[in-house]
């Protein structure tokens, strides 16, 4: 075998047939450093490369769990191409139990793709990615659930790139994993909408949330991640259950907080919600009300924010709906 046919990510190196597992050093300027769980499941026949990461938000454990679950059962044998697969992308958020942002320069990391070479840390983090990871796969899942803060209702998200063949391929993989709702980009900075732009069909993939990991959760999140593989042709078999019925929602509007507060939501994720009904109140330490936002549009709660603690600028939750905001 050439060299070539190794599939090398920083020291882990897997040749034909070959598992490897390995820590990968990222030096992100300064003293900084990430140190990526990294696993290849390089497979005995050849085929597409799919790239997956989880954990880009550090307290999103029901995704994080799902990808360790499947990418650590899967042999060689059974895999056409291979999964280079990061299991926590984004280590200083998850040793800090952060929620949205790296504390390491208190950055979104899936605001910052493709990412800058002589950025920030998380800047740096993100064009590692970029550059080892999603380029020159042939398709790229990034597993989500709602942050430790965060309810939500099982959904994947594509974007809308015009490119037809990119498009319609990201759709055949959303399908695969067989969510309760389809959302249709612009995501700018995300994951997944910076593979798109590169010509690699790309999944969002959400489900669970609350810093929880519940069975049931990281079931649905691993089978529909083992359904994607087959539809990308990497497996042959994947489980038939679960999954959903899946709704297109290809408009969303995210509703923001304008006071500091606390917020005592009044709908539930899942919930179908028409424009002008009232989601919610902001109220100060002593129950006065400071805010009572209503719902812009129709739409579906997909995720709701269910911690007391709210800051102005804050999401409060998102909706979508099958038409377009006004
Ligand atoms: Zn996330």
């Amino acid at each position: 075998m050439s060299e070539s046919e190794r599939i090398v990510v920083g020291p882990v190196s897997a040749a034909r047939g070959e598992r490897a597992t390995g820590l990968v050093q990222v030096h992100l300027g300064g003293e900084h450093v990430a140190v990526l769980p990294v696993v290849v499941v390089h497979g005995t026949r050849p085929g597409p490369r799919v790239a997956v990461t989880a954990g880009i938000h550090g307290a999103e454990y029901t995704s994080i769990a799902a990808l360790r679950e499947v990418v650590l059962a899967l042999d060689p044998a059974e895999v056409s191409g291979a999964v280079v697969a990061v299991l926590t992308a984004n280590p200083s958020a998850f040793a800090a139990r952060s929620i949205y942002v790296n504390p390491v320069d208190h950055l979104n990391l899936n605001r910052q793709f493709p990412g800058d070479p002589a950025g920030t840390p998380t800047q740096r983090l993100a064009h590692w990615l970029t550059e080892h990871v999603i380029a020159g796969s042939d398709a790229f899942v990034d597993m989500h659930c709602g942050d430790m803060n965060e309810a939500l209702v099982s959904f994947a998200g594509i974007e809308n790139t015009g490119d037809a063949a990119v498009d319609a391929r990201s759709r055949e993989l959303a399908d695969a994993y067989g969510l309760r709702y389809l959302l249709i980009g612009p995501s700018p900075g995300t994951t997944t909408t910076s593979a798109a732009s590169l010509g690699i069909p790309a999944v969002l993939a959400e489900v669970g949330g609350q810093g929880r990991w519940p069975a049931e959760d990281v079931a649905l999140h691993a089978a529909g991640f083992r359904r994607l593989l087959k539809a990308a042709g990497v497996l042959a078999d994947a489980p038939e259950t679960p999954r959903h019925e899946t709704q297109v929602l290809p408009h969303e509007a995210w509703m923001r907080a304008a006071e500091t507060g606390y917020w005592h939501p009044a709908v539930e994720v899942g919930q179908g919600v028409a424009a002008g009904a009232v989601v919610g109140e902001v109220r100060d330490a002593f129950g006065a009300v400071l805010e009572r936002p209503s719902a812009p549009v129709d739409g579906v709660v997909i995720f709701l924010v269910t911690s007391l603690a709210m800051n102005a600028g804050d999401p409060l939750l998102a909706l979508a709906g099958e038409e377009p905001n006004p």
